[in-house]
Formats: C-alpha cells, sequence, structure tokens
C-alpha cells in the first residue's frame, strides 16, 4: 500500500501532511510546503483570460482583478442546494455566476465553463496531492480528508466525490475538531470534553467534543459561515481608506488595483501585529493627485489600535460558544482542554477572549493553521500501518438511520457517516383523532422510501390519551454505542411512557453492501424523489382537507355561500385526486386550487386582505 496523505480542505486555505518513519515510540507528522514554501495553499481556483487554470496563491492573487473568473470559498458550495440560505448569501457576496443545476445543486460558472462544486474542490485537491508527490517523489492515490462536524451526509459525500475526481481514494472522512484532538493527542486520555475553536480566514466554528476511551463524540458545534479573518482585513482596509479619504479627498475603494494592495498590506500588518505591538503600512504610488502627483499611503499601526478596529468581530464568536455550551448541556467549568484551530487564533486578543471565556490556557504546541491537517495524517497513519500510529477507536455509521412517516416516507433521524456513539430525538406526531398508538418502524439506507430501505425493527407504543391529531407529541430517540449497537426509544412526551427496542449492530453490512446501496440510491435518486414529492404532498393534502372539513363546519355561517360552494367543490376534487392516486401535477394543481379557496376564506374571516394586496 503507497502512502495514505491527510487533506484539511479548507474553506480559505487547505493544508497536507503525513507521518514519516521515526524511531520507535516517536510519531513524525510532517506539514508538507507548497512549491511556492508555503506551508498552507489558499483553496482558491481561478481561469485566466488564455484559459490557463490557476490553483492557490496564485489565483488568490487575481482575485481580485478578475473576481468572475476566480472561485474562492468553494467549500460553502459543497453538497448544497441552490435554493439554500447559505448559497442565496455566498452567490450575493462573489463576482463569479452561481447558479442551480437540473438537480438542485448549486454550480459555479468560470472560465466560460459550468462547475459542480465537487470539481472545483477536486482542482483543489489535486494541487494537495501534487504537493505530496512533489515531496514524497512517488504516486499518492489514498487520503483522508477533513470536514466541519455539521458537515451533513450530502456535503460530506461531495467532498468524497471531490476526493475521486481527484483520483484520490478517500479512506475517510473525519470532522475538523476530531482532527485537531487527535494532533494533541487527546485520544489517549480516558474521558474528557474539550472545547475546538476554529477561526479560519472565511468561517468561524467551534466544537465540544466527548472523548472516551479513544472514541471521540461531537456534543454540539455552532459558529458562524461567515465570520473570519477577512472580516478583519476589511475592517484594517476600511480604516487605511477612510484615513486616506480625510488627508486626500480620494476615495480608493473605486480602485480595483490599489485595492488589491491595501488588503494585502491589512493582512499582512495583521499578522505582524500579532508577534510585534506595531507595524509600518507602506504603500508607495497607491494613488495620483488632481495634479498627476504621485501619493502613498505611508503609516504606522499599533496592535491596540487593530484591536479596537475588531473588538466587535471577537466578541462576535463568543455567542456561539455560549450556544454550544448550552447545547451540550455542559458548564465551560466542564471543558478541560481548549484547541485553538485556524490562523486567526494567532492573534493575541483572540487567545485573551478564548482564555477569558472558557476559564482555561488554550493548547497552543501545534501551529494553528496546520492543526488539523496534522490529525489526518495521523488518521491516515493509523489507517495504512504508517510509522507507530496505534489504530483510532474512530467510527462512522456507514448508512442513515430513521423512521418511516407518513405515506411511506423514510425520515432520517441520525444521517450517514454519523461519527458513533451517537444520540438523536426527532419529534413525531398522530396522524388521526384519538389514536390510541404510534406504530415506529426502524429503518436503514439512502433511499427515500421506506420500503425501498432495510427494515430493521417494529414496534408500537401503546397508550396514548384521546387527543386530536397533530397534538400529541412523541419524542424517538435513537443512540447508537461505541459497538453500533442501536437502541431506539419512543416517549409520548405528554404521559412519559416509553417503549425501547434494541436492534441488531448497524455493522451488518459489508463494503460492498454499502457501496451498492450508495449507487443505488444515486441511480434511482430522481424517481425516489418524485415518489417523495408525491407522499410529502399527500399527506400535506390530508391535512389541508382536515383543517378545511374543520373549518366548513365551524364557520359556513360567517363566509358567503358561493366560496362555500366553491370549497366543498374543491375539496371533492382533492379528496378524488388522492383516492385515485393521481400523478403529481394534478394532485399539486387540486391541492393549490383549494389552498386558494382556503386562504380567500381566511382572508374574509380576519378582514386582511388588505394587508395582504401586494402579496
Ligand atoms: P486558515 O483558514 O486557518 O488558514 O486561517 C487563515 C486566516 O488566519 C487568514 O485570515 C489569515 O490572515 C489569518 N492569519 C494567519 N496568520 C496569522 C497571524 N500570525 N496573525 C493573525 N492572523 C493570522
Amino acid at each position: 500500500m503507497g502512502r495514505v496523505i491527510g487533506i484539511d480542505l479548507g474553506t480559505t486555505n487547505s493544508c497536507v501532511a503525513l507521518v514519516e518513519p521515526a524511531a520507535a515510540g516517536k510519531v513524525d507528522v510532517r506539514i508538507i510546503p507548497n512549491t511556492e514554501g508555503a506551508r498552507t495553499t489558499p483553496s482558491v481556483v481561478g481561469f485566466t483570460a488564455t484559459g490557463e487554470r490557476l490553483v492557490g496563491q496564485a489565483a488568490k492573487r487575481q482575485a481580485v482583478t478578475n473576481a468572475t473568473n476566480t472561485v474562492a470559498a468553494v467549500k460553502r458550495l459543497m453538497g448544497a442546494k441552490f435554493a439554500s440560505e447559505e448559497v442565496k448569501r455566498q452567490g450575493r457576496s462573489v463576482a463569479y455566476r452561481v447558479f442551480e443545476a437540473s438537480n438542485g445543486d448549486a454550480w459555479v460558472t468560470v472560465g466560460g465553463r459550468d462547475y459542480s462544486p465537487p470539481e472545483i474542490s477536486a482542482m483543489v485537491l489535486q494541487r494537495m496531492r501534487d504537493i505530496a508527490e512533489a515531496y514524497l517523489g512517488e504516486s499518492v492515490t489514498e487520503a483522508v480528508i477533513t470536514v466541519p462536524a455539521y458537515f451533513d451526509d450530502a456535503q460530506r459525500q461531495a467532498t468524497k466525490d471531490a476526493g475521486r475526481i481527484a483520483g484520490l481514494d478517500v479512506k475517510r472522512i473525519i470532522n475538523e475538531p476530531t482532527a485537531a484532538a487527535l494532533a494533541y493527542g487527546l485520544e489517549k486520555k480516558t474521558t474528557e470534553r474539550i472545547a475546538v475553536y476554529d477561526l479560519g480566514g472565511g468561517t468561524f466554528d467551534i466544537s465540544i467534543l466527548e472523548i472516551a476511551n479513544g472514541v471521540f463524540s461531537v456534543k454540539a458545534t455552532n459558529g458562524d459561515t461567515h465570520l473570519g479573518g477577512e472580516d478583519f482585513d476589511q475592517a484594517v482596509m476600511d480604516k487605511l481608506i477612510a484615513d486616506f479619504e480625510t488627508n486626500h479627498q480620494i476615495d480608493l475603494r473605486k480602485d480595483r488595483m490599489a485595492l488589491q494592495r491595501i488588503r494585502e498590506a491589512a493582512e499582512k500588518a495583521k499578522h505582524e501585529l500579532s508577534s510585534s505591538l506595531e507595524t509600518e503600512i507602506n504603500l508607495p504610488f497607491v494613488a495620483t493627485n488632481s495634479k498627476n502627483e504621485p501619493l502613498h499611503l505611508v503609516r504606522t499601526l499599533t496592535r491596540s489600535e487593530l484591536e479596537l478596529l475588531t473588538t466587535e468581530l471577537v466578541e462576535r464568536t463568543l455567542e456561539p460558544c455560549r450556544k454550544a455550551i448550552e447545547d451540550s448541556k455542559l458548564a465551560t467549568t466542564d471543558i478541560t482542554n481548549v484547541i485553538l484551530v485556524g490562523g486567526m487564533t494567532r492573534m493575541p486578543a483572540v487567545q485573551q477572549a478564548v482564555k477569558n471565556f472558557f476559564g482555561v490556557d488554550p493548547h497552543k504546541g501545534v501551529n494553528p493553521d496546520e492543526v488539523v491537517a496534522a490529525g489526518a495524517a495521523l488518521q491516515a497513519a493509523a489507517l495504512s500501518g504508517d510509522g507507530d500510529v496505534e489504530v483510532l477507536l474512530l467510527d462512522v455509521t456507514p448508512l442513515s438511520l430513521g423512521v418511516e412517516t407518513g405515506g411511506g416516507v423514510f425520515t432520517v433521524v441520525i444521517p450517514r457517516n454519523t461519527t458513533v456513539p451517537t444520540e438523536r430525538s426527532m419529534e413525531f406526531t398522530t396522524s388521526i383523532d384519538n389514536q390510541p398508538f404510534v406504530p415506529v418502524h426502524v429503518l436503514q439506507g439512502e433511499r427515500r422510501m421506506a420500503a425501498d430501505n432495510r427494515s430493521l425493527a417494529r414496534f408500537e407504543l401503546t397508550g396514548i390519551p384521546p387527543a386530536p391529531r397533530g397534538v400529541p407529541k412523541i419524542l424517538v430517540t435513537f443512540k447508537i454505542d461505541a459497538n453500533g449497537v442501536v437502541s431506539v426509544e419512543a416517549r409520548d412526551v405528554a404521559t412519559s411512557r416509553a417503549q425501547t427496542i434494541k436492534v441488531a449492530p448497524a455493522s451488518g453490512l459489508t463494503q460492498d453492501d454499502v457501496a451498492r446501496l450508495v449507487s443505488e440510491a444515486e441511480r434511482f435518486k430522481f424517481a425516489d424523489e418524485i415518489r417523495r414529492e408525491m407522499a410529502e404532498l399527500r399527506n400535506q393534502a390530508e391535512t389541508l382537507l382536515y383543517t378545511t372539513e374543520q373549518a366548513l363546519e365551524g364557520y359556513a355561517n360567517l363566509v358567503d355561500p358561493e366560496a362555500i360552494e366553491r370549497t366543498k367543490e374543491a375539496v371533492k376534487t382533492l379528496r378524488a385526486m388522492i383516492d385515485n392516486q393521481s400523478d403529481l401535477a394534478l394532485l399539486r394543481d387540486a391541492y393549490q386550487k383549494l389552498e386558494g379557496e382556503t386562504f380567500a376564506i381566511a382572508e374574509k374571516l380576519y378582514g386582511a386582505e388588505e394587508s395582504n394586496a401586494d402579496n
């Protein structure tokens, strides 16, 4: 087996590492520098006017002057639907074109061609692979790649696809905070809770992990996908530009070349102020005045000035920390270790804020922008047997687990690739009035409809007190322990009555099974999606019919008889569509027709016609 490399595929920068053979008992993790000598490489892909592809620093450099043909931060688009909030936000903030592909995913257009986000990420991965190959002098075909802990199955899958496109067999996808903890050897301790504070170039993530006997579980994650070093650079830039304008009445914002130089100078000054108390900014010939005389931007920036300009940004990282602690149901005093990740955590004010918040001195031994890649390399070495690295007890769920819900839909409770042990709950309810029991059908698989997945168990929660449909709250909790044993509990929140079942280990499937299921899911994605939509629409239609029938009984005398007649007609049509199993388009039309009628009635009842007039 060849060497397995570890790659931190970051939003702004990526890093590649591997474990070199070392003396017994020692582990030698190497961060591999790129051809320009840098230990991290910007995750930026650009195309020049002549169609040449640039990856890394060269692409980052042309980002301002050739913005429409330069893709940065494509990680935010990985596995994402075009309609999602994250993508909309990204689309507004970048110059390259982001559009909706036929499957609903977000794609980009650069250099005159359309690309899926995995294809762009693959170019970055290819570059990281080239860096490793140049260092080793041999071909590299296997890798461990890290992803944020909150990445869902689609995002993890998209990352794997990117690896495959780059010619890499992705041996494992691991969570970034887990990798950081591995780099510090924290898995060797018996039990502890740690916080991983990750402030990178464009994103902030906080993760609370529990490590017990080498097994990692993510207790909570939080963060801000649009907060990072670039905002700090922007704060410095704004100050430089504003002062220049005061002194010379010239707005540098309009000059792209000047902006690019100021951006680079701002970032450089920020770096220097992490180790010095003041720094010189010197940009000669940044503009010319009305007499065509050259103007220079020359000034001193102090650390305290930088801190003043960025206090609010540092503060903004603390609210997610508070939320993560709350979600993990721990107190800050339970956290025994804090790990800093991301280049921005080199800033002393950031380190101080973290220390004040968690009450412990953060770990600083490993470079914050390399710690995730180092952990990935350790995991890679453990998988390939390189170096003296013990096998790490990390595992993930191979397939999604969930339950069957209305209309035979498979509702996922624990997605595929979730690190185990894990525990997740979801609330369900009854579908008919006075329903005395709820059947729970536990399944495993990747298909959208329950019938296409593997049935693991069935049980019933009985003794639910009479109540209208939709009122009872049934909390279904899935637990997977370190051995992969799944237990499912259904609890009636009102009465606390509960029923639990244990099901066979989830590892009953071979690699081939998983591969087959995944490829089947891929093949049937479209057809499954239609069936899922159909089932969902049918459920919605049932609910609409139910509420309409109730409303007709209750308010018939308040609404004009014609409207009532039209509504009754629409009810009849929709009912017939459901009973005859009509196709999606017909059902949707009938649904919308009835919805329109009920909205019109509601508007009359509430006299809301005017306020809704522009809808
Ligand atoms: P990452 O995405 O982890 O590579 O983080 C990159 C961010 O860290 C960029 O915004 C860098 O400007 C910032 N950064 C790197 N080194 C330093 C430093 N010495 N002081 C402050 N910020 C830094």
